[in-house]
């Protein structure tokens, strides 16, 4: 199984480098974008062939996660091709305009969904933040957890069981009062769980190299790097 970060920042990018969420899993033979924030439609087409991806999935609507999929429908125009995406459904203006194209194969989820693709097993677990969120559970040849955004809940835990890595949007400052985990949040997670987390959602304001709490089972995500689960 392999995880490569396309952006690592959010609300917004960092100041002349950097892009708001967006990865790439690869696993089992099969290729899945997870969110499209800003900047990352560029480095995703570096990094796999954009007619071969299994799905795309987006955690939730929020900007910072989806904003490339509008420029994406351009390119995919001119390749000729759909793609599935898979993603929860809201009655909003901001849904339709995100996803009603052709282009999209859109394929709606909830807690209570099981999805099959090719040998790998995808489960959803619903997160706390202001826009619905679901964290995706990945299992194949390793078993992957992608949280999206959330703050510490329990259903985190409930879907983190097991896994050998949970992809988690933590990186705030310690202290942090909003929508999110902090580092002190993630500390707490990976000491109650053992669980080795890629911490990620990094506010551009924010020196996680040098104010994240350390721990053993907690990396920082990088940009352009390439992780073996
Ligand atoms: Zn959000």
């Amino acid at each position: 199984m392999k995880l490569t970060v396309l952006g690592k920042y959010g609300p917004y990018p960092k100041a002349g480098t950097g892009a708001t969420s967006g990865y790439l899993l690869e696993s089992d033979g099969e290729t899945i974008a997870l969110d499209m924030g800003t900047g990352t439609l560029a480095r995703l087409q570096a990094a796999t062939d954009i007619r071969k991806l299994s799905a795309i999935y987006i955690s939730h609507l929020h900007f910072d996660h989806t904003s490339d999929l509008l420029p994406l429908r351009y390119l995919l125009d001119d390749l000729g091709v759909t793609v599935n995406v898979i993603t929860q459904y809201e009655d909003s203006d901001w849904y339709r305009t995100l996803f009603a194209s052709p282009r999209f194969n859109v394929i709606n989820i909830d807690a209570c969904t099981e999805l099959k693709m090719g040998s790998l097993k995808l489960t959803f677990y619903e997160m706390k933040h202001p826009a619905r969120d679901y964290a995706i559970r990945v299992e194949g040849e390793k078993t992957f957890v992608y949280t999206g955004d959330t703050v510490l809940c329990d259903e985190l835990y409930r879907a983190a069981e097991g896994a050998d890595c949970v992809l988690c949007g933590c990186a705030k400052p310690a202290g942090f009062k909003g929508p999110h985990m902090a580092g002190d949040d993630a500390v707490k997670f990976a000491e109650q769980t053992g669980v080795k987390i890629i911490a990620t959602h990094f506010a551009p304001t924010f020196d996680a190299e040098k104010d994240m709490p350390k721990h053993e089972n907690i990396i920082l995500a990088e940009e352009g790097k390439m992780y073996y689960i």
